[in-house]
């Protein structure tokens, strides 16, 4: 698409401007860290930042969803009577600032998820009133990131406006015709020159060494090396360590499960069914009638959330389920990590490197 330049000092003048039409949410800084949050002040985003502890997923997959409302009769049983109403929450044009490219990565595949198969039409109303501008990443959020590794280190197609940092400014690629007219309308971007571009090219060249490989194979290789390490060793050890706490799961930008409740009133008559986020990791993810368990033990559960993220999620959607940002392993407290899991199982495995 097109190129724009934006000086930084008129960042706050686009995010004001945007305001008297949009939700503008974005990385702000708080007591322990950042965080993705609503910006009231243009001065509180904060786009040269690290990481989140919680990815921008709040604001496509809300951590309780209403879906629909319900009235059953159950004052004259046998009448059949069931009335649902669906609501669609949280459908707000809302324009979200400083996406990391791991985080779009993250969106990429929920895109997909969503909308193949069962489309699910409550993301699928919320997504389209998103904007996406993602931010470049010049320099690796801290030692927990392995993204060169799983190739997110580039911005991929869902982005509507994508900022690099250069020089005093921003230059801004335009994704989408939506975000090249919300950028024209409410900003002062002018196109940038041949010598933006060049100058662009040069410092996304740069960046490249700053990033370490942190896995001992390819992630092409995740596929078979979870396939023929199905029954290794390393998931008991994983799982006699693992707290089963979730919090892998909670903070990743690529878990999407979900339980489904139904909310009765008081009345008896009158619900709501929701979708709260769910983890695999949880002892109750798994138990279902009878008190039957699946995945009983830790190590089933470990294994199963590597598989899903190096391999089942693959098979289905043609992505990997993990975008390499690290946040995982800043949650953890007792240190288990993909790359430590995964270059445990290599070793295991002995697999010939880049085979
Ligand atoms: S599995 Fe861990 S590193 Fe991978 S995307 Fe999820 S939180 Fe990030
Ligand atoms: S954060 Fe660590 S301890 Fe908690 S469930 Fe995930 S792997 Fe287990």
């Amino acid at each position: 698409m097109s190129l724009y330049i934006l000086p930084k000092d008129q960042l706050s003048a686009f995010v004001e401007a945007l305001q008297a039409s949009f939700r503008v949410v974005g990385p702000t800084q708080t007591e322990t860290g950042y965080a993705f949050a609503d910006i009231v002040d243009p001065e509180q985003l904060e786009l040269d930042y690290d990481t989140t502890v919680l990815p921008p997923k709040k604001y496509f997959l809300p951590q309780r969803e209403v879906l629909f409302n319900f009235h059953a009769n159950a004052l004259e049983p046998g009448t059949g009577q069931l009335e649902v109403e669906p609501v669609f929450q949280d459908v707000t044009p809302t324009v979200i600032f400083g996406v990391h490219t791991c985080d779009m990565n993250g969106i990429m595949l929920y895109d997909k998820v969503f909308a193949e198969g069962f489309r699910d039409e409550h993301y699928m109303e919320r997504r389209d009133q998103i904007y996406v501008i993602g931010i470049e990443c010049l320099t690796p959020c801290d030692d927990a990131s392995f993204c060169k590794d799983m190739g997110t280190l580039t911005a991929p197609p869902i982005y509507d406006l994508h900022m690099t940092e250069v020089n005093g400014s921003y230059l801004l690629d335009t994704g989408s015709e939506r975000g090249e007219a919300l950028l024209l309308e409410y900003s002062e971007a002018k196109m940038a020159k041949s010598e933006d571009m060049q100058l662009l090219g040069r410092t996304l060249s740069a960046k490249w060494p700053h990033f370490r490989h942190r896995l001992k194979m390819s992630r092409d290789q995740t596929p078979s090396l979870l396939s023929l390490g199905y029954d290794a060793h390393i998931w008991e050890d994983l799982g006699e360590r693992c707290l089963a706490c979730g919090s892998c799961t909670n903070v990743c930008p690529t878990c999407f499960c979900f339980d489904v409740q139904d909310e009765l009133d008081i009345n008896m008559e009158d619900g709501e069914r929701v979708r709260v986020w769910d983890s695999c990791q949880l002892h109750e993810f798994a138990l279902v009638a009878g008190g039957h368990n699946f995945r009983e033990s830790k190590a089933s559960r470990v294994r199963h959330r590597l598989m899903r993220k190096g391999k089942y999620i693959k098979q289905v959607h043609g992505l990997l389920g993990c975008t390499g940002c690290g946040r995982c392993e800043r949650a953890c407290l007792v240190d288990i990590t993909i790359p430590g899991t995964l270059n445990a199982l290599y070793e295991e495995m002995q697999l010939e490197p880049g085979g």
